[in-house]
């Protein structure tokens, strides 16, 4: 298991990979990262998911918060405030903002998102190949109830508007009904170079305890990949973001549900299915799921999923490295 492919969100992906590379120091890990969390903010190009993974492996991370940098001043922010200039809503410290500014200055000289990821990780040294999903726009967009006119968002007319996933999940905390997930332009957008290359190459598939829908989904919705995943004959394993029936954190469960998916470990490795999925490690504490995801296809083991420290998340790595080479074995 030398080369290590693995599909990442942010804050979930990201720490998981800090275990992986612990737990697995001579591997060759390539992460696809999600993009469709990406918005453009004041101007600039900001790629939340790839920043997470490149500032958490490369030492830059708000630990407490698992997003954004660490001592991190808002001097920008209030500045563009004081000017009435918002989403007030988004959180872009002064440190974070020099990536943007970096990356929107290297996209309007043309190169593509891919190249920009590989320069600024030049910075972070980040100890593994980080790849956008596609150099393509892609954009999670939410579909909620429309305000009915009364000042509320009620929907209470069964008008429905789509919002940028960031308005949903940042500004409206998913606290409003999501009817609909849609990865708008994902179906015109190609991956982007070396990914699939890296999946064809890859000796195991890992899906890290992302996001299902808008984090691993997202990257799935990107026409070749999902195929090429399934078609590469070399173990997919996963791990589970849903414990004891409650996204760890985050609000998972609401875009589970507007997938029709329930947010139980379970019924999240059915949603991969066995079509894509050949192993899924589950929490402890849903041991008792263990027989429900065997009987749908899935090899599956129950063992601790909480990345309380870098060590405990390297076990967890090398459960599902050991529950891969089971995979190939058999
Ligand atoms: P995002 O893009 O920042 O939302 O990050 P990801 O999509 O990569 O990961 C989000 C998911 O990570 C959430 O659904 C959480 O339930 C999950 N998560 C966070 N911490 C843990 C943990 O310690 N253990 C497990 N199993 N999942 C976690
Ligand atoms: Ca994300």
């Amino acid at each position: 298991m030398r080369r290590i492919l693995v599909l990442s969100g942010g804050i979930g992906g990201a720490r998981f990979l800090r275990g992986l590379l612990r737990a697995a120091p001579e591997a060759e890990v390539t992460v696809i990262g999600n993009t469709g969390d990406d918005i453009h903010l004041f101007g600039l190009k900001v790629c939340p998911d790839l920043d997470t993974v490149m500032y958490t492996l490369g030492g830059g991370i708000h630990e407490g918060q698992g997003w954004g940098r660490a001592d991190e001043t808002f001097a920008v922010k209030e500045e563009l405030a004081a000017y009435g200039v918002g989403p007030e809503w988004f959180g872009l410290g002064d440190r974070d903002f020099a990536t943007h500014i970096v990356r929107t200055q290297m996209l309007a000289a043309g190169y593509p998102l891919s190249a920009v990821t590989e320069a600024l990780c030049q910075r972070w040294q980040p100890g593994v190949r980080l790849l956008p999903m596609t150099d393509d726009r892609v954009e999670t967009h939410v579909l909620i109830d429309a305000p009915d006119g009364s000042g509320n968002d009620g929907g209470a007319d069964g008008r429905r508007r789509a919002v940028h996933f960031q308005e949903y999940w940042v500004r409206l905390r998913a606290a409003v009904p999501a009817h609909a997930v849609v990865p708008v332009g994902a179906d015109q957008a190609r991956p982007a170079p070396g990914v699939l290359e890296a999946i064809a190459e890859a000796d195991v598939v890992v899906f890290p305890p992302s996001n299902p829908v808008v984090s691993v989904g997202t990257i799935l919705a990107v026409p070749g990949i999902r195929e090429a995943i399934a078609d590469a004959g070399v173990p997919v394993v996963g791990l589970s973001p849903i414990i004891g029936n409650a996204p760890v954190r985050g609000m998972a469960d609401k875009v589970l549900a507007a997938v029709g998916v329930e947010a139980t470990a379970a019924a999240v490795a059915r949603h991969y299915g066995p079509g894509l999925l050949d192993a899924w490690l589950v929490d402890t504490v849903d041991a008792d799921s263990v027989a429900e995801v065997e009987a749908a296809g899935i090899r599956c083991r129950a063992v601790p999923l909480l990345m309380t420290d870098t060590e405990a998340t390297a076990e967890m790595a090398r459960a599902a490295l050991t529950i891969a080479t089971e995979v190939k074995a058999a």
